[in-house]
Formats: C-alpha cells, structure tokens, sequence
C-alpha cells in the first residue's frame, strides 16, 4: 500500500574511542548490516499504536501526548521518541508502527538508537519537519536521556544515522553541533574482516555504572578546569589526586590517542597497528575505566589466542558485544575457540557473526 513508508535502520558498533562521547572526543563507529525495519504510517485521531517482533510484546498504543513515566516496558523508547518530537513542537496525528527486526536487543548494538532514530526519520519525512540528521540525533538522545532515563551519550544516534557503506563514522563530539566525516573501510581488501561477539552477558550494574563513569567524567574536567575530559593533557593524571578519577583520566586521555592512532591506521592500511591500538583499547577500558565484564574479557583473549589482529569490548560495557579484527580464513577457528572458552565457564553460548560497514537509516519504499 502506497501510504506506507518503510524504513531500514542499521545497529552500530564502535571500532574504538569508548565512553568519549559524553567527554567531547573522538569517536569511530561503524552503521553495520543487520538493521530493523520499520513501516510507518500516518494516522489522524492522536493514537501510536506500535506492534514488534521482540519477544513478548504485544501490541502497545499510546496518545501521542505520552508523558515521561506514563508507560514503561518494551515501548519506552519508541515512546520516548514521539514525546521528544512532540516537545520540540514537531507535531503530528498519529501513527502505525511495525518494528522487525534482525537486530540483538540489549547486546550493545545499539537496538534503542536504531528504533528511536528510524521513528525519527520516518516521522520526520511523512511529516516535512525538516529535521536535518544531527537534529534527529538529537532528539534521539533526548528521548533515550529524559524518557527512558538512559544517559547516553550521542554516537549511536549519528552512527545509525549517518553511517555509509564501506566506511566509518569519525564524529567530533565536542563540536556543537557534532560533525561527522566518513573514513574508508578497507581491510576487507587484506583478507580481514570485523567479527561480532555478542556475549549474550547484561550485568545489572550497567545502567548506574554508565552514570558514575559520566559523574566521575565530569568531575575530573571540572577540577582540571576543562570543558571537556577530553582535552586533557599528560600533566592532568599528575595533577588529579584522587586515584579513581586519575584512572578515568587517563583512559580518556588515551583512548582520544588512540582513535587518532586508529583513523591513521586505516588510511595506511597499517592492520596489524589497527589491531594493536583495539587490543590497548579494551585493557584501558577493563583496567582504567573498569567497564569490561569476565564475559568480554573471556572473548577478547579468545578471540587474540585464535588469530585475531585485535579484539576489544565495544559500546557501554558490563555485558554487550565484543569486536574482533579477524583474518577470513581464521574466523571458524575464532568463534571455535570464543564457544570453547564459554562452555568451560558454563556461560550461555555466545553469538558470533561478521559485520560490514552499512548505510545509515534509509527508506527503502
Ligand atoms: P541496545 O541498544 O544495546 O540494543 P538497549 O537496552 O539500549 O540495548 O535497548 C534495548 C531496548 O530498545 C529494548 O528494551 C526496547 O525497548 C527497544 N527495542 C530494541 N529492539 C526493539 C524492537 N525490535 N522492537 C521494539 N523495541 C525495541
Ligand atoms: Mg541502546
């Protein structure tokens, strides 16, 4: 039927620069190719009615007046997303939406994104608002942030959003508004390519942790006199007296390091520098920003001992997936090993599959 509208929608996964979103600095994801689908269509009586393939959620309808805490459960998010446009007076009458999807939820692929931004496109362009992609991103964030009480920083929106084939998605976070810029993807061309782990692991702890990580983030910047964390310099680790906050610090400082290293790596086509620098990445963030879980651990080193050039935990951390730089003809041996080590441990099997860098959201008709 012509008057709907149907939208893909990519997850992302973040080839490095972690928890420097909320910090102002450089981040590198990836939009990969396994997306949602979205159908859209209009409605006039003031009602969003939303029907998913998530297991176990039936059917939920909503006014399109939703306040934050009148609904909670799976439909929060898309919720969110309408009370974050109602809010910034994009006003509209209702709509139908249809949610399938061939993406993990909760395994740090950024699921919510995809779903609040795909609404967010949708809506955006049934209705003419003439939201540009940042806008959308940030409308995103909002919902994620102010409705579902997730504090999230924005690159999961800009990557599914702005993400585009074969390449990743250098954003600049301390820009206002952020910026993006593509970096070719080309290792595909070396006989590699970039594995999924998803450890099928959530730690309760991930929701308050990501907020102490944020507090503690803002702490540091204000008592070294910074807007952002990001903009530290080697003197601040000296400089900071408190332990924890020195640590953060210094992952911080780090990783921005790091994802220069990592963007310089790719235009040289340097793989093994590439992997070196992803490998640094996660023992920071295990270490310093104490985020990884044994589960992530455990897939890392797997991943390192089987042939990979690099492996590291990607998104928020305690649970989620793992990335690993892999050599095609290794990626069985890979996987093998990751599902032995889980099984020694009685951990539920993890699931494995290869991405490629995809495009953003995008309707396809
Ligand atoms: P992630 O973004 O890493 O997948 P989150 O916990 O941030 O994990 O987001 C998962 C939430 O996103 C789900 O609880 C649900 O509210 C929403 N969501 C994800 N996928 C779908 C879907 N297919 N249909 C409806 N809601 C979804
Ligand atoms: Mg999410």
């Amino acid at each position: 039927m012509d008057d709907i509208r149907r939208w893909d929608v990519p997850g992302r996964v973040n080839l490095i620069g972690e928890h420097l979103d909320y910090n102002g600095g450089p981040v590198l994801p990836i939009a990969i190719d396994r997306s949602l689908t979205i159908k859209v269509r209009a409605r006039e009586d003031g009602v969003v009615n939303l029907w998913s393939d998530l297991p176990d959620s039936a059917k939920v309808s909503f006014a399109t007046t939703v306040q934050p805490g009148d609904l909670g459960g799976w439909a929060v998010y898309a919720a969110g997303i309408v009370w974050s446009l109602m809010e910034a007076g994009h006003r509209f009458g209702g709509a139908d939406l249809v949610v399938e999807s061939r993406l993990p939820s909760g395994a740090g692929l950024s699921s919510s994104a995809a779903l609040t931004c795909g609404i967010a496109a949708a809506l955006n362009d049934l209705h003419g608002f003439g939201l540009g992609l940042t806008d959308l991103a940030q409308l995103a964030q909002r919902s994620e942030n102010d409705f579902a009480g997730a504090p999230v920083g924005i690159m999961d929106q800009l990557a599914v959003l702005c993400g585009e084939a074969d390449h990743a998605v250098l954003l600049d976070t301390a820009a206002s508004p952020p910026t993006t810029q593509g970096v070719p993807v080309t290792w595909s061309v070396d006989g590699l390519t970039l594995l999924v782990i998803n450890t099928r692991a959530h730690h309760s702890l991930a929701d308050g942790e990501y907020a102490a990580r944020r507090d503690e983030c803002e702490q540091a910047a204000a008592e070294l006199g910074l807007e952002w964390l990001a903009q530290a310099t080697l003197d601040a680790t000296v400089r900071l007296t408190d332990e924890t906050l020195k640590a953060r610090t210094r992952h911080v400082l780090t990783e921005t390091a790091r994802v220069r290293g990592a963007v310089n790596a790719m235009n040289r086509r340097a793989w093994t520098q590439l992997g070196t620098i992803l490998t640094a990445s996660h023992a920071s963030l295990r270490d310093d920003f104490q985020v990884s879980c044994p589960e992530l651990d455990v897939a890392v080193e797997a991943a390192l001992e089987a042939g990979a050039l690099g492996a590291r935990m990607t998104g928020g951390g305690f649970g989620g997936s793992a990335i690993a730089l892999v050599p095609v003809d290794q990626v069985a041996r890979v996987r093998e090993r990751v599902e032995a080590r889980y099984a020694a441990h009685q951990w539920r099997e993890p699931e494995t599959f290869v991405v490629r860098a995809a495009d953003g959201a995008h309707v396809v008709d």
